[in-house]
């Protein structure tokens, strides 16, 4: 493929005169149900334009693309205003996964609807016990002479409402890593049944799934049994593609925040100061960034991780200085003021994709080189 550079302008030339479906707007890696119609079409126009899974060989649809071309990609996304993909699991996770693991007609039958926006999928791994420590996933699945049983519940599943396949990981042997594997969902199954919750921004983009004596053919299982650890971590870390466009919606929110601030007669010197901190944090983050690309940083690698902690610090720094720009009239407001929504998802920033906590233990363990933190 050409440099990152050539193909950030052809991307760009194309997203000036690419049709708009209506009502399509950057709602970030999950589609609300609301969202799902003008996602999908626009899923179906990047595969035709062979814009989609650019990360995907060839061979499946994809351009091999480089981090830094799928990196520009993204960017040119977000200041378009339009989505870099109608989904994240589907095309970041589970293709990829499928790729590794699975088996060749897993491969032909359920990657082109991913990449042509037929198939929604779903991450059914966190559960309630089972979070930042994976390794304790309790929903189990046990071999039956038809295939298998899942019994268990998960949590947080983004898009398990509208998804067509979910990638389950559940537990075929004993405790810890060793005893995970992963499957493929069909969420159609009987037994399995999803409760949506609502987020404090009144969206509900994630739920709650019950599988209770759901029947899975044997073809369900994902590469071999016991390999589901390995499948778990290959999918950690691609969201983080997009820390260095989420520095594109900062600077617009920057925009809002003085623009509020002046119509509230709150544009005083020290907002402003606040605002100038700001925006510097917002490209010191973008040119860590693009150095750890240009230099092909593995997104799931630790210097990732360290501007996941960066990034979701100065999202959320930003989301409490749009509610300084507003001041009491934030109380009165609704999420559909977009300072008052922006506030309320930056809280979510800190957990999902690994907390930063977590983030903490990796920067401390593996750059730093500090101690190993005791196991409980
Ligand atoms: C918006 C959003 C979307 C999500 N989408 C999905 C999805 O689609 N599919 C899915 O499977 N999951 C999803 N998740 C779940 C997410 O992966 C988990 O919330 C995350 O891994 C944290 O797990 P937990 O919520 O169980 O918290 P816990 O792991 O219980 O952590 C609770 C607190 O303890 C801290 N902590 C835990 N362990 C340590 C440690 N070793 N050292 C120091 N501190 C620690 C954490 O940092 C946190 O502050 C989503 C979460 C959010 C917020």
């Amino acid at each position: 493929m050409a440099n990152a550079d050539d193909f950030r302008r052809e991307v760009r030339d194309w997203l000036a005169t690419a049709p708009r479906p209506s009502g399509l707007h950057d709602y970030g890696p999950t589609p609300t149900p609301a969202d799902i119609t003008a996602g999908r079409a626009w899923q179906a126009l990047l595969a035709e334009a062979r814009y989609a899974c650019l990360h995907w060989p060839r061979e499946r649809g994809g351009r091999e693309a480089s981090v830094a071309e799928q990196a520009a990609f993204a960017e040119e996304c977000a200041l378009a205003d339009v989505p870099r993909q109608f989904h994240l699991v589907g095309p970041d996770l589970a293709g990829p996964v499928l790729m590794a693991y699975g088996s060749d007609e897993q491969c032909d039958t359920l990657l082109e609807p991913i990449r042509t926006g037929e198939h929604l999928w779903c991450q059914l791994f966190s559960e309630p016990g089972a979070g930042s420590d994976l390794a304790s996933v309790r929903t189990r699945a046990v071999a039956t002479d038809d295939g298998w049983v899942i019994d268990g519940q998960k949590v947080w599943t983004s898009g398990a409402a509208d998804a067509q396949y979910g990638l389950l990981l559940a537990r075929t042997g004993g405790p810890g890593h060793a005893g995970l594997s992963a499957f493929v969902v069909p969420m159609g199954t009987a037994g399995i049944t999803v409760r949506p919750l609502q987020q404090m921004n009144g969206e509900s983009k994630f739920n709650e799934v019950f599988l209770d004596g759901v029947r899975l053919a044997p073809d369900a299982l994902i590469g071999a049994e016991g390999e589901g650890w390995a499948v778990a971590t290959a999918t950690l870390g691609r969201e983080r593609l997009s820390l260095g466009s989420n520095a594109v919606g900062m600077l617009k929110a920057l925009d809002e925040i003085v623009t509020a601030a002046r119509a509230h007669g709150r544009l005083d010197d020290h907002l402003r100061g606040e605002v100038v901190d700001a925006w510097l944090g917002v490209w010191l983050l973008r040119s860590t960034w693009e150095r750890a690309v240009a230099e092909g940083t593995p997104p799931g690698g630790p210097a990732f991780s360290v501007l996941k902690m960066i990034s979701t610090s100065t999202y959320q720094a930003i989301g409490d200085l749009g509610m300084e720009a507003l001041g009491l009239d934030a109380l009165a407001s609704e999420h559909d003021e977009p300072l008052v929504d922006r506030m309320l998802v930056a809280h979510a920033q800190t957990i999902l994709g690994g907390t930063t906590e977590i983030q903490r233990n990796i920067l401390g363990e593996r750059i730093l080189g500090l101690p190993r933190e005791p196991k409980p």
